[in-house]
């Protein structure tokens, strides 16, 4: 198995580039953001709960995403690997997701980290807002308070993982076929 974490903040990218690696490698993509997002919709107790930590640009509990990706890591006992997206976003996602797939005999390949700009990110995450139909992409102190949550919590995981010598860095600006080859080439050196 080959599982990749595909890190950056929001508006860096992730889910546009996961859409397009999952088709080149035949992984199976794994977005809290979009697990999340079913369970809103569904309206279920967890996308309930989930949601007012959402509509406030604030993480969501530990707890609850950690059962998710444990689920979802049971139901697919059968992949090439897993594209890790907008998780682990803590340091103690990161501690889970290595036990959990420490249980199963696997680990984590490589974490490749997309690196925008501030303002560029503001400026996707506006933009998206108008088109998306996500709440959280339509107001401009949402974005920022997700920006924060950023900084303060997610940042980390990337030095967790720098111990392990696991990170790349990779330009997030640029066209995305442009992005998408500079990550291709980090794989295809590692897989
Ligand atoms: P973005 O990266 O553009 O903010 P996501 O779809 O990845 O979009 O996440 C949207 C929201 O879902 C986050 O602001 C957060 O509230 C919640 N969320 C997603 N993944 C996690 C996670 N691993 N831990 C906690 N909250 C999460």
């Amino acid at each position: 198995m080959f599982n990749l974490i595909l890190f950056g903040p929001p508006g860096s990218g992730k889910g546009t580039q996961s859409e397009k690696l999952i088709v080149r490698y035949g992984l199976k993509h794994l977005s809290t953001g979009d697990l999340l997002r079913s369970e809103i919709n569904r309206q279920t107790a967890l996308g309930l709960a989930a949601k007012s930590f959402m509509d406030k640009g604030q993480l969501v509990p530990d707890e609850v995403v950690i059962g998710m990706i444990s689920s979802a890591l049971d139901e697919n006992q059968e992949v090439k690997g897993f594209l890790f997206d907008g998780f682990p976003r803590t340091s103690a996602q990161a501690l889970a997701l290595d036990n959990l797939l420490e249980l199963k005999k696997n680990s984590i390949g490589v974490m490749l980290a997309l690196d925008v700009s501030e303002e560029e990110l503001v400026n996707r995450l506006v933009k998206r807002g108008e088109t998306s139909g996500r709440s959280d992409d339509n107001n401009e102190q949402v974005i920022r308070a997700r920006i924060t949550e950023y900084h303060n919590k997610t940042a980390a995981v990337a030095d967790y993982y720098k111990k392990f010598n696991k990170v790349v860095m990779i330009k997030g600006e640029g066209s995305i076929d442009e992005i998408f080859e500079a990550l291709c080439k980090e794989i295809d050196n590692r897989i």
